[in-house]
């Protein structure tokens, strides 16, 4: 018989790697293996509606559980795998179970960063937020009125404290660098959104370093800043970004560097292991880059599910993304690494906007601020390579769909 497919990780690169198996007619064995105790889920509601409670957790599932089965997947969860032996082609289970493979396909994810237990990362009171185990421990301290502080002013940070605000929290965000978002978007976004947090009561402190949190009666009180500053608590989340899961590919000797090696077709240093989502490193344009975004993901376990069945494809798909803050949908096209400068596209009002990435006159990405057509049409621009003058993009009178259809 046949050794199956298997796949380790139990998310969004492996239910598309399923989907896609399944809608070509695999007929190839597939087992899924999963150290949480859900089928894969959506992880973008988790800082959104799931954490206002407006979302259900059925909601959540990509597929409902019996489907797997329907279509003849074998799965396995709250199963972490341990160890895998490329040269045997076997990975063994927490609890001891060999598994022979035929391809494997690691779709580990990331873990959100914590903060060293010497500085009180450990103490009851402090979370992360990855995992709908993770949501369901915090969510009953999201009290009104009480005080949370948030450490890391990225999109989790963000959503988090947009979410808080509207459950009637106080909330302080701490940002190390000189800006909120610094890390990802240019300076005219950030601005945005310090705007509209600033606007719901958000306290945002940037170039703020903190020390330590500190304790009293057991759990965390607060945190002391570099400047000597403290800061009350009774809550505090940490979304200080994510770390790819490679622990199994480092240890299997498979190339690692900020993720597990991949090449265009998401297949890594050894012929039988492809590697797919937010624990993959793969090439772009000559770069080699790690993304943490639902597309990349989703796209990646489509094409390895491709390449399998024997189709000649490559993955070149553009990046998108997007945050829901307050009322404020951001959708982002593009990646805008290696920009050397951005034009904004006012809106009618100052909650709608655009900023365009240009590396030269190329036009890389957009970050689109409640303002779907230019998210739409300035995706279908750098689809087909145009790149309009800036002065054009900036002009607020300017036809997009008009550009994106010539
Ligand atoms: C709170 C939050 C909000 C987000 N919001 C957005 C958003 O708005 N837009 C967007 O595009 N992206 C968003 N993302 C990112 C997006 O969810 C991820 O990029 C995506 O889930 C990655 O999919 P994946 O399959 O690589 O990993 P995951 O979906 O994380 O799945 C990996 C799974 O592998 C399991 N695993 C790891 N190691 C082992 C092992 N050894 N054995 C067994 N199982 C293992 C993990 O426990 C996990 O269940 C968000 C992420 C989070 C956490």
């Amino acid at each position: 018989m046949t050794a199956p497919i298997v796949i380790v990780g139990a998310g969004q690169a492996a239910a598309s790697f399923i989907s896609r198996h399944v809608a070509l007619g695999g007929e190839q064995p597939v087992l899924l293996i999963g150290e949480e105790s859900h089928p894969p889920y959506q992880r973008p509601p988790l800082s959104k509606k799931y954490l206002l409670g407006e979302l259900e957790r059925d909601r959540l599932f990509i597929r409902p559980l019996d489907w797997y089965a329907e279509q003849g997947i074998e799965t396995r969860f709250d199963t972490r795998v341990d160890a895998i032996d490329p040269g045997a082609r076997k990975i063994i289970t927490a609890n001891g179970d060999e598994i022979e493979y035929d391809t494997l396909i690691l779709c580990t994810g990331s873990s959100a960063r914590g903060l060293p237990d010497a500085i009180g990362g450990n103490l009851p009171g402090v979370y992360r937020l990855r995992s709908i185990a993770d949501i369901d421990t915090m969510s009953p301290e999201f009290e009104a009125g009480r005080r949370l502080l948030i450490v890391g002013g990225g999109y989790i940070g963000l959503e988090a404290a947009a979410v808080a605000r509207q459950l009637g929290l106080e909330v302080t965000l701490l940002e190390m660098a000189d800006r909120i978002m610094q890390r990802v978007a240019a300076a005219e976004t950030s601005d945005y959104f310090r705007r509209l947090h600033s606007a719901h009561g958000v306290k945002i402190l940037e170039a703020s370093k903190m020390t330590r949190l500190l304790e009293a009666g057991g759990r965390v009180c607060g945190a002391e800043l570099e400047s000597g500053e403290t800061i009350d608590a009774d809550i505090v989340l940490i979304g200080i970004g994510g770390s790819p899961n490679t622990e199994l590919a480092e240890a299997a000797g498979l190339d690692c560097d900020n993720g597990i090696l991949v090449d265009e077709t998401c297949r890594t240093s050894d012929a039988h292991i492809y590697a797919a989502g937010d624990c993959s490193n793969f090439l772009r344009n000559g770069q080699r880059i790690r993304l943490e975004s639902v597309q990349n993901a989703a796209d990646q376990g489509d094409l390895i599910a491709r390449v399998i069945a024997g189709e000649d494809v490559t993955y070149t798909a553009l990046p998108w993304f997007w945050s829901d803050q307050y009322d404020c949908k951001l959708q982002i096209v593009g990646l805008n690494l290696g920009h050397d400068s951005t034009v904004i596209r006012p809106g009618p009002n100052d909650d709608v906007m655009s900023v365009w990435y240009y590396a030269g006159d190329r036009l890389l990405a957009i970050d689109a601020m409640n303002d779907p057509k230019a998210y739409a049409f300035g995706r279908k621009i750098i689809e087909d390579n145009k790149n309009p003058p800036k002065e054009v993009v900036a002009d607020p009178e300017t036809d997009l769909k008009a550009i994106a259809k010539s």
